[in-house]
């Protein structure tokens, strides 16, 4: 349920709304907005209460019932559309945000390079795994707390700011120290103790889209981080299994449109995944940009062929410029920067 508050409504109004609920067992959640305050009534079994106890109260303007499954991710609760920052860059504004960088940290002289060349060709985020979620366990698995302290190196190096994977709960306090961005795999999209754990310590998260997930079943999943009081939550589609075998999963470019229709969260998409091969990564980076993403995530390796994990899908250092040439003018058409 939803209880938008008058213009001008006070403290204490609000207060009253908020007490209202937690009469009935319900939690609440405000959305501070530049001229509003709107309450979210949640709970499981809201709709055993009418919508009147909260019209009456003083201050409120209307109560709406939300029948979408996820609540805090919905456009209904905030209007506005989520601008997500991480230090001084912002996900969700007129900057189409790239982060770049190998599947897996391997070394640190290859993240160092890497990263060097993704920044220097206009990617503002590096990205390198160090916990590997690999589909067999005889894969190479990341280099793990190695991982994360080559990260922190090349960070404190360059100045930019890092995105790397969370696969367990454990790894978490290490991992805030070491990334700036906390990256949660479509694997794990339905963990709900890591989305717990993850959303609490603040940090700004992507979350990808499950391999099997719909649009509802992914914002559903967002709603656990913003449950946890972490408003920082960028989406990202990475593509979702089909009956199609040409790709390695099938890019679903609509699901950005749905997203900006019943979401006010950034969504940015990683067509190296959806692609699994390089060749077919600019196609569907070009396109999501012009659908409407807020920013790519996208695979980049000094040597691909002799890449520890995802080289096929990996982008050369050349291949990689030469798409940022692409995507900036795919940028400007759309009214957005690069
Ligand atoms: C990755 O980013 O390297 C990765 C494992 O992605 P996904 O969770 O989308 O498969
Ligand atoms: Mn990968």
């Amino acid at each position: 349920m939803i209880v938008e508050m008058r213009r001008g409504a006070t403290q204490a109004q609000i207060a009253g709304v908020v007490e209202r609920a937690g009469s009935f067992g319900f939690q609440t959640q405000l959305n501070i907005g530049t001229d509003k305050v709107v309450v979210a009534i949640l709970g499981s079994d809201t709709g055993r209460v009418p919508t009147d106890v909260f019209a009456v109260l003083p201050g409120v303007e209307t109560v709406t019932r939300i029948m979408r499954p996820y609540k805090l991710a919905s456009r209904d609760f905030k209007p506005d559309s989520t601008i997500v920052p991480i230090g001084s860059l912002s996900v969700g504004g007129p900057q189409v945000i790239v982060m770049a960088g190998p599947c897996s940290v391997e070394s640190q002289e290859m993240l160092l390079r890497t990263a060097q060349h993704v920044v220097k060709h206009g990617a503002t985020v590096v990205r390198g795994g160090a916990y590997k979620p690999r589909t067999s366990p005889f894969s190479f698995q990341g280099l793990g707390e190695e991982g994360l302290r080559i990260l922190r190196e090349v960070r404190a190096q360059l100045g930019v700011p890092i995105i790397s994977e969370v696969t367990e709960v454990h790894q978490l306090a290490e991992m805030a120290e070491s990334v700036d961005v906390l990256q949660i795999g479509a694997r794990n999209m339905q963990n709900y103790p890591l989305l717990r754990a993850a959303g609490s310590t603040g940090r700004p998260i992507v979350l990808k889209r499950g391999l099997a997930a719909t649009v509802t079943e992914w914002l559903q999943a967002a709603d656990y981080i913003l449950a946890a009081g972490n408003p920082n939550v960028i989406l990202c589609e990475r593509g979702i299994r089909t009956f199609e075998d040409s790709t390695r999963f099938t890019l679903d470019i609509a699901s950005i449109g749905v997203i900006k229709r019943f979401s006010h969260l950034p969504v940015i998409v990683d067509p190296s995944h959806a692609a699994g091969h390089y060749a077919l990564v600019p196609t569907l980076a070009r396109a999501a940009l012009a659908a409407g993403a807020d920013g790519l995530i996208i695979e980049v390796h000094p040597d691909p062929v002799n890449a520890l994990s995802d080289g096929l899908q990996s982008l050369t250092f050349s291949d990689f410029s030469r798409l940022m040439g692409e995507l900036r003018a795919i940028a400007g058409a759309m009214g957005r920067t690069l």
